[in-house]
C-alpha cells in the first residue's frame, strides 16, 4: 500500500460525481478546489458534490489570495524602454492602499510567469515607471509578480474572506493559504476559520521561504507552490527551495504538500515524461506527505490515467526510501511515545501500525515520526478521518469507542480486520491512548494475527 496522498484539483474535467469516483478509485484521498476558478457562490455546490460523491475525501479549499494581474490592454514592452503603470494597471487594489504598498525604487516587477522582467525607477503617489530589462508582447490579465517586494496589507481579499466563511460554515478539512508572507498571515485565517480546520501556508514567495520554519511553527501544513515559487525565485533553485520546506515541515511535525507541473504533459498524454517520474520520486524522497495534481485532474484529458501514474511512481519510489525522524529529533517530548512505537514498528518490520484515537492527534504525532509502515487511525470522528486523509502512510477508520481500553482495542482490531487492512499472520504495533484518549498516545502494545482460526 502507497504512503505518500494523492491529492487532485477539481475542475470542468472531473467536478462531476462519476469523475470524483474515478479519482477515488484510482487513489486521490484529498480533493483541492481552487478559489482562483471558483466565485463564491460556486463554492458551496462543488464542496456538497465532492460530500455527496466521496463522503470520506478530505477537501481542500485554495484559497485564491493577492494575484496581481495585468489589468490594461495588451501592450508591446521594448528591452530598454521606460514605460508608466499605476498600481491599479498591475492589480494592486488601491482601495486599501497604503502608498505603494511596500514596492519600492529598484524592486522588479515580472510579468507573465517571469518572462518579461522589468526595474521601478520612480513612484509617484499610485503611478511608478518601470525600465524593461526583458520585453515582449504583454497581454491582459498575464500574471504579475513581485519578487522583491514585501507587499503591505492584508494576504485575503474581500472574496478570499468570503471563500474562508463557506469553507468554515460548510465544514472543509483544509483552506490553504496563497501569497502567505508572515507567520501573522497564517494567524489572520485561523481567527476566520477557526480550531476545526486545518490551515496550510502556501509557500510561493521568497519572503515565505526565508522564514519557513516561522512559518511551519504556527501552520498546520504547508504547500511547495512551485508555479510561482520559480517565478518569484530562479527555477533552477525551486528543488533545493522544496526539500527545504519539506525538511521544515518534518522537523515541526506538519503536513507537507509537493505541487505544481507533477505531471503536466499527462494533461494531453497518456504516459508521462521520465523527468515527471523523476520529478515525484523526488518528491517522495524529500518526505512529502502528499502530491498534489492541477491542471491535469482539472481540465486534463486523463484524471484517472494520470492518478494511476501518479499511484504507480510513489509506490516504487517508496521501495527505496526510508526516512528519518527528523520530528523526534527536534521533539524528543511531544514524539515520545508515538517515535518509540515508529522505532519498534520498524525494528520488528510490523506490518502496521494501529493508532487509536480521538481527535487524530496522536496519529498526526505518528506521521511525522516518518514510520516504514501504514498507520491505521481508527477514531469516532468522520471529521478527524477525512482530515487524516492528507497525512503520509495514515488510513483513517471511523470507529465509534465505546467501554473500556481493552474492549476499544479489541474493537479496532476487528474493524481493521474487516475492511481488509488487516491480514491474517499480520504483525501490528498498538499506539494508544490508555489514561486521556483526547491526549497523546501513552501506550504501545503489540499484537500478531493467528495465521488460522484457532492459533494464538
Ligand atoms: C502554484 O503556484 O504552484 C500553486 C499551487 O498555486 P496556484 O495554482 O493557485 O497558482
Amino acid at each position: 500500500m502507497r504512503l505518500t496522498k494523492i491529492v487532485a484539483t477539481l475542475g470542468p474535467a472531473s467536478l462531476s460525481e462519476s469523475g470524483i469516483r474515478d479519482l477515488v478509485a484510482a487513489g486521490v484521498s484529498v480533493f483541492r478546489l481552487n478559489c482562483s476558478h471558483l466565485s463564491t457562490d460556486e463554492l458551496p455546490r462543488a464542496i456538497t458534490l465532492v460530500r455527496e460523491s466521496a463522503p470520506m475525501a478530505g477537501i481542500m479549499v485554495d484559497i485564491q489570495g493577492p494575484k496581481l494581474r495585468f489589468a490594461p490592454e495588451s501592450t508591446e514592452l521594448t528591452d530598454g524602454s521606460l514605460v508608466e503603470f499605476s498600481l491599479a494597471d498591475i492589480g494592486i487594489e488601491t482601495n486599501r492602499d497604503q502608498g505603494s504598498r511596500g514596492l519600492e525604487i529598484g524592486h522588479r516587477v515580472l510579468m507573465d510567469d517571469g518572462r518579461i522582467e522589468t526595474i521601478v525607477e520612480h513612484i509617484d503617489g499610485d503611478n511608478f515607471s518601470l525600465r524593461v530589462s526583458s520585453g515582449g508582447v504583454l497581454q491582459h490579465g498575464k500574471g504579475v509578480n513581485l519578487p522583491d517586494t514585501e507587499v503591505r496589507g492584508s494576504v485575503l481579499s474581500t472574496k478570499d474572506v468570503a471563500d474562508l466563511k463557506v469553507a468554515r460554515s460548510l465544514g472543509v478539512e483544509v483552506v490553504a493559504i496563497s501569497f502567505v508572507q508572515t507567520p501573522a498571515d497564517v494567524v489572520s485565517v485561523r481567527e476566520i476559520v477557526g480550531e476545526d480546520i486545518l490551515v496550510f501556508a502556501k509557500i510561493e514567495r521568497p519572503q515565505a521561504l526565508e522564514r519557513i520554519d516561522e512559518i511551519c511553527a504556527v501552520s498546520d501544513g504547508v504547500m511547495a507552490a512551485r508555479g510561482d515559487l520559480g517565478v518569484e525565485t530562479p527555477y533552477e533553485s525551486v528543488p533545493a527551495a522544496q526539500s527545504r520546506i519539506a525538511l521544515s515541515a518534518l522537523r515541526h511535525g506538519v503536513v507537507s504538500i509537493c505541487a505544481t507541473e507533477m505531471l503536466e504533459s499527462m494533461t494531453t498524454s497518456t504516459r508521462p515524461t521520465r523527468a515527471e517520474v523523476a520529478d515525484i520520486s523526488g518528491a517522495v524522497r524529500d518526505g512529502f506527505d502528499a502530491v498534489m495534481l492541477s491542471g491535469e485532474t482539472a481540465v486534463g484529458l486523463h484524471p484517472s490515467e494520470t492518478v494511476r501514474a501518479m499511484t504507480r511512481i510513489c509506490e516504487e519510489a517508496e521501495k527505496h526510501v526510508s526516512l528519518p525522524n527528523y520530528f523526534a529529533d527536534d521533539n524528543p517530548v511531544a514524539a515520545a511515545v508515538t517515535s518509540a512505537a515508529s522505532a519498534l514498528a520498524r525494528r520488528i518490520s510490523a506490518d502496521l501500525i494501529l493508532s487509536i484515537t480521538l481527535t487524530g492527534y496522536s496519529a498526526r504525532l505518528l506521521a511525522s515520526c516518518r514510520p516504514v509502515c501504514q498507520i491505521v487511525a481508527i477514531t469516532p470522528r468522520p471529521d478527524r478521518a477525512r482530515q487524516l486523509n492528507i497525512n503520509r502512510g495514515v488510513y483513517p477508520l471511523v470507529v465509534m469507542r465505546d467501554g473500556d481500553f481493552t474492549s476499544a482495542v479489541s474493537s479496532a482490531i476487528q474493524q481493521t480486520k474487516q475492511s481488509g487492512l488487516l491480514r491474517k499472520g499480520d504483525t501490528v504495533v498498538v499506539c494508544a491512548s490508555r489514561l486521556n484518549p483526547r491526549s497523546d498516545a501513552d501506550t504501545i502494545l503489540l499484537h500478531r494475527e493467528p495465521n488460522q482460526i484457532g492459533a494464538s
